[in-house]
């Protein structure tokens, strides 16, 4: 790793899928001959543990950092974020985005409490702790089937964090950040599978990594930029996934204690900032909500619609039932608010009244 290059991470999919290899490969080797870029390869993203190769890896990292993945660019972020590699969201410039796709289910009708009319009343998120001067730019695999448009934006990120660094540098701060950019840690070289590998190895300036395969996982990402620490999330959740960090922070304390394929917590967020990424559908599993809030649309819509949270009640019920315990409904971990509207349907003047009562906590 060569502090004054950019480092871009190739995250694999999940899988043998043939043409998702054959455009991993093809873009690794064509990384391996661009100037200024070092390139690894690792497991998927969301199936690294904390101790995983790929992730000891990811963390030592402390450049800038382009990653590859079959992920929703705001889910690869989050993601990352949680397991320590945090950085300012780069901005990305990839064609063939988010909103060409379309929503598949769940998609109920619409209320009036909109995204918009929420905004003026809503709590601030309580963003990401502890975020070092670099960017993380993450990009979607899925957005284009050729190495080439990825190329061309890599290019372009590595020309904009050299114009980054040399402003830096020129502005006086050359001896601290020379300090970051400086790599700490260690690559492990394992084996690496498919042409790519052989063209790579042993290339001048080159590097790549391929740890030990990992096993699938499912549990939920948590958008800070979204989160408002209520804690609904850790009420609801009767697996106990979710904890608090020594910041009385909401956390994914067990990750792995959360149920394969339920998104039922989803559902019951009420900033809808809890992301599982290999949901089938788009907005729970990361898909750019701001360009979604930004037509005005009715989130909720996305996430259940108005039976959400009996959705989210029958998903962990399910989960209940197969861990051996009782059903719970909605007499469990139910947030109040919600709860209330649930029960009595769209709200009125009055509920946003009550609501507003609440928050003054007489
Ligand atoms: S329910 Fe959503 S907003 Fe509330 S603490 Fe959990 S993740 Fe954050
Ligand atoms: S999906 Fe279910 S088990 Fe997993 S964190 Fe959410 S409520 Fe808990």
């Amino acid at each position: 790793m060569n502090p004054s290059k950019l480092t871009v991470v190739l995250s694999q999919a999940q899988g043998q899928h043939p043409v998702r290899r054959h455009l991993e490969e093809n873009l690794a080797s064509a990384l391996l001959l661009e100037h200024g870029i070092d390139v690894s390869v690792i497991p998927h993203l969301y199936d690294l543990t904390e101790d995983h190769t790929g992730m000891l890896f990811l963390r030592s990292i402390t450049g800038d950092i382009v990653v590859l993945s079959w992920l929703y660019p705001r889910a690869a972020h989050w993601m990352l974020d949680r397991h320590g590699v945090k950085g300012k969201p780069g901005e990305a410039r990839l064609a063939g985005g988010e909103e060409e796709e379309e929503e598949e289910e769940e998609v109920g009708p619409a209320s009036e409490d909109t995204e918009a009319i929420g905004d003026e009343e809503k709590p601030k998120p309580i963003e990401a702790a502890d975020v070092p001067d670099r960017y993380i730019y993450t990009l979607d695999l899925r957005q284009q089937d050729r190495p080439e448009p990825y190329l061309e934006e890599i290019r372009r990120i590595a020309a904009e964090c050299l114009g980054r660094r040399k402003n830096t540098l020129s502005e006086g701060h050359s001896a601290s950040r020379a300090g970051e950019m400086k790599p700490r840690g260690f690559i492990a070289r394992e084996s690496i599978a498919g042409p790519a590998a052989s063209r790579g190895n042993g290339r001048p300036g080159s590097e790549q990594l391929l740890a030990t395969p990992a096993r699938r996982r499912w549990y939920p990402v948590i958008d800070f930029s979204r989160c408002t620490n209520c804690m609904e999330c850790i009420d609801f959740c009767l697996f106990g996934v979710y904890g608090v960090d020594a910041k009385d922070r909401i956390l994914v304390e067990n990750p792995d204690n959360c149920k394969k394929g339920c998104p039922a917590c989803s559902r019951v967020c009420p900033e809808h900032a809890i992301i599982f990424p290999e949901y089938k559908t788009p907005a729970i599993a990361g898909a750019n909500l701001g360009s979604i809030s930004g037509l005005k649309i009715d989130l909720t819509r996305f996430f259940g619609g108005d039976d959400a949270l009996s959705l989210a009640a029958k998903e962990r019920d399910r989960e209940l039932v197969r861990d051996g315990r009782s059903a719970v409904g909605l007499t469990a971990g139910i947030p109040k608010r919600q709860g209330a509207r649930n029960k009595e349907g769209p709200r009125d003047e009055l509920d946003q009244l009550m609501d507003k009562l609440d928050k003054l906590d007489l």
